[in-house]
């Protein structure tokens, strides 16, 4: 772990402040926050909930928020090079924040209901933790959820699992596929024992949703088949286990493909760019290089959790790396 104590203090990153209550929300707060300026709260604007079809597959895009964090937690940020990128791709550029969308995804097929990733847990900001929200305007009750396959267990993906006050599971009926790799990274005492303070607070949020979910977990290696159309696919470096989920159905195919970038604006451009919170930075470099050439040479539809709501769309090659376009509304749906 190269990353420096000074980027993730500039920056709370996903504080234990959401188990324990809004006062430990300032942990690292030096003033950044206040010069990154709020988010502005999504609610209003959408329902939070897009619906597509994969062939016979029914996928649901949840808005869980948005937060920001410091561009020094982009490594290999260069402003110039970052304000033309946004440029390029018709983004507003703020050299002082990144600001990232929080999307979960729920499939439906058969009478399954598959929870992919499940947003932040509820009292990390005031403009995250809506997954739950959203799923309920999506028409589904917690307990319909019988399957939650994760791309990787960091906060924002597990937070929907369970109630940081009572620490008691919220999707009752959920069995959880997850990477063998991954699980045993969120609970290895040396690794958590060599991380900065700040990664360790991650860490702490990553054990407390996913642990009361230990006798319900299925430990794969990334490429298993999950369900029927339903393939995870290995992209190692953002986690050791993370990955990706295929849907294919008919002649229909997307890659959900979890964090494989995490600022939209500068690493389609830059896929060289490294996120701090990338356990193995030049892994996950080679993986986005890889999966982004995949996607434009193939031409399959992605969708990404930190990708702009609803996050569905396609890579294409660019004057500068890639460009992503997003998808049209789905009619069908
Ligand atoms: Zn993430």
């Amino acid at each position: 772990m190269t990353v420096s104590r000074r980027i993730f203090t500039r920056g709370a990153i996903l504080a234990p402040a959401a188990l324990a209550g809004p006062a430990l929300l300032r942990v690292g707060d030096a003033g950044e926050a206040a010069a990154a300026g709020p988010v502005e709260a999504p609610q209003a604007q959408t329902p939070q909930v897009q619906r597509r079809r994969v062939g016979e597959i029914e996928v649901i895009a949840l808005m869980d928020g948005a937060l920001q964090r410091p561009t020094g937690m982009l490594l290999g940020y260069d402003e110039t090079a970052a304000s033309a990128a946004a440029t390029l791709a018709h983004r507003r550029h703020d050299p002082a924040a990144l600001t990232l969308g929080i999307n979960g995804y729920v499939i439906r097929t058969g009478d399954r209901v598959i929870a992919v990733d499940t947003g932040s847990p509820a009292g990390l900001a005031p403009t995250l933790g809506r997954w739950h929200a959203a799923l309920a305007a999506a028409g589904l009750a917690a307990d319909r959820v019988d399957t939650v396959v994760l791309t990787h267990p960091h906060p924002d993906h597990v937070g929907g699992m369970t109630d940081p006050r009572s620490g008691m599971a919220r999707l009752a009926r959920a069995q959880v596929i997850a990477s063998a790799v991954d699980w045993a990274f969120t609970f290895d005492a040396a690794v958590y024992a060599a991380s900065p303070r700040e990664v360790q607070v991650g860490f702490d949020i990553s054990r407390a949703m996913i642990a009361p979910y230990d006798a319900a977990k299925t430990l794969i290696a990334p490429g298993a088949e999950v369900a029927p159309g339903l393939t995870t696919v290995a992209m190692p470096g953002h986690t050791p286990g993370h990955m990706g989920l295929r849907v294919d159905s008919g002649r229909e195919s997307l890659l959900i493909w979890g964090d494989l970038l995490i600022a939209p604006a500068y690493q389609f451009a830059h896929p060289d760019w490294a996120f701090a919170l990338d356990a193995d930075k030049a892994a996950a470099a080679a993986t986005r290089a890889r999966v982004l050439d995949m996607a434009a040479a193939d031409r399959i539809m992605v969708a990404g959790m930190h990708l702009d709501f609803p996050g569905f769309g396609h890579v294409e090659r660019a004057r500068q790396g890639y460009g992503f376009v997003a998808a049209p509304w789905d009619y069908r749906a």
